[in-house]
């Protein structure tokens, strides 16, 4: 069994389709993939379509999920959320209020950008994100676009769009232990994503993660491609001592990012233990 519990599609920064990514997903010879975009279910619907459509042999289970922005004391992490019902009116509505929050703050990154004197346009990046969540790696690829940086993590830097860059701007973003009490009522299992990723900027202390392991959260993703194996090794200790599992996934987003689908993957245990835990939804097969 090849496990994926965090892939990203157009419904946010990804690059595929929810449908494409279903069946980049199969190509990857994957089992089960989770479809986890920043703060939506846009993309569900399609996905799920898309596994209900694969010809016969060709078989995959989706994980509908979204990945929720968080923000503690000055300091943004991630959290998954799987089989979630979608419909619970108070998760929904955490949702709806960050991805709104999405548009405004990202008018104010490209206007921070053009007075840094960056040839961009909000019209630009509304057209690369489509119907999607907009973030900032829409700014960053419209950045590319513009010759002004060479490539889309070259636009995480101080100069740009970084955490506390010279274009950051920062938008609404959910309380981490709230978030974590919205997933579990909604019927979801939340997993605490990348929390050691300190290029992305800092990242909480071992006691925030006690904390959030008593407020309800599930599990750490451990395997992931901004850990190095030091970060591996102390993140597995604390969820040792927490009683947490441990997950291990791509975190894919299409050609915006190298990491290809599959490259890290979880162990089917622990998959069935995450399942069990779930009551919003359930993974839909074809
Ligand atoms: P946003 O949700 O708009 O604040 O943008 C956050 C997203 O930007 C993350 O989910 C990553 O996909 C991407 N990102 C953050 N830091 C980096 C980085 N250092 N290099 C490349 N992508 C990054
Ligand atoms: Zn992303
Ligand atoms: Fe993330
Ligand atoms: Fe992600």
């Amino acid at each position: 069994m090849r496990i994926d519990l965090h892939a990203h599609s157009n419904a946010s920064d990804g690059t595929d389709t929810p449908a494409e990514l279903v069946a980049a997903a199969v190509a990857a010879g994957l089992d089960v993939v989770a479809l986890t975009d920043h703060d939506t279910v846009l993309g569900h619907a399609e996905a799920e379509a898309a596994v209900r459509a694969l010809p016969a042999g060709r078989r995959l289970t989706l994980v509908p999920g979204a990945e929720l922005s968080c923000h503690l004391d000055g300091i943004s992490l991630h959290l998954l959320a799987y089989l979630f019902d979608p419909a619970e009116p108070a998760f929904a509505q955490e949702r709806e209020l960050v991805r709104n929050d999405r548009f405004r703050r990202g008018r104010a990154v490209v206007e921070r950008c053009r007075e840094l004197g960056a040839p961009i346009s909000w019209e630009q990046v509304e057209r690369i994100a489509g119907t999607g969540s907009v973030g900032r790696p829409h700014i960053a690829s419209a950045l590319v676009e513009a010759g002004v940086v060479a490539s889309v993590s070259d636009a995480f830097t101080a100069d740009w769009l970084a955490n506390g860059g010279r274009a950051d701007v920062r938008k609404h973003e959910t309380d981490p232990a709230e978030a974590v009490r919205l997933v579990r009522a909604a019927g979801g299992v939340p997993v605490f994503a990348h929390p050691g990723a300190v290029k992305r900027g800092r990242t909480v202390s071992d006691q925030v993660i006690a904390d959030l392991a008593a407020a309800g959260l599930a599990a750490l993703e451990v395997d992931h491609t901004d850990h190095d194996e030091q970060t591996r090794a102390r993140l597995r200790g604390l969820a040792a001592e927490l009683g947490l599992l441990t997950t291990g996934s791509s975190d894919y987003h299409g050609s915006r990012k190298t990491v290809r689908l599959g490259e890290h993957t979880t162990d089917p245990a622990v998959y069935e233990a995450l399942l069990a835990q779930a009551t919003g939804a359930v993974p839909v097969t074809g």
